[in-house]
């Protein structure tokens, strides 16, 4: 699996640095975000290190979105939540700050504030 030293994803994946767990297989790890935009705001990664969705290769694609929906269906049955967003953020003017691809998995609520 390729990893790069200084990305904190990485760091998750190899367990330098702890996270909250959802969902993990060969290819995909899926945990909390440490600062939630809602209760339950989980991210999904692949494991490989890339660092835009525009860059990942087909069979990768596949595999870490494919599993969205599963993930999905336990953020929603686990938070009571009728309503989530997804979101990915690529490249600096889009709001990335972690430069390894991620999916965002928002669960939203009524009258949660969030402006989107
Ligand atoms: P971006 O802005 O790149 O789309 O989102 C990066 C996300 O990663 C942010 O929501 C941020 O809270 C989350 N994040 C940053 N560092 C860590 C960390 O060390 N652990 C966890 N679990 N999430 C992190
Ligand atoms: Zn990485």
């Amino acid at each position: 699996m390729e990893n790069q030293k200084n990305c904190i994803f990485c760091k998750i994946i190899k367990g330098e640095i702890p996270s909250y767990k959802i969902y993990e297989d060969e290819n995909t790890l899926a945990f909390l975000d440490i600062k939630p935009l809602s209760k339950g705001h989980v991210l999904v990664i692949p494991k490989k290190h890339v660092e835009y969705l525009n860059e990942l290769d087909e069979e990768t694609a596949k595999e870490v979105m494919g599993i969205i929906p599963k993930i999905a269906s336990a953020v929603i049955s686990q938070e009571g939540v009728e309503g989530w967003n997804l979101l990915s953020n690529n490249g600096k003017f889009s709001g990335q700050e972690i430069f390894h691809i991620h999916f965002h998995i928002i669960p939203r609520r009524n009258k949660d504030g969030l402006g989107y």
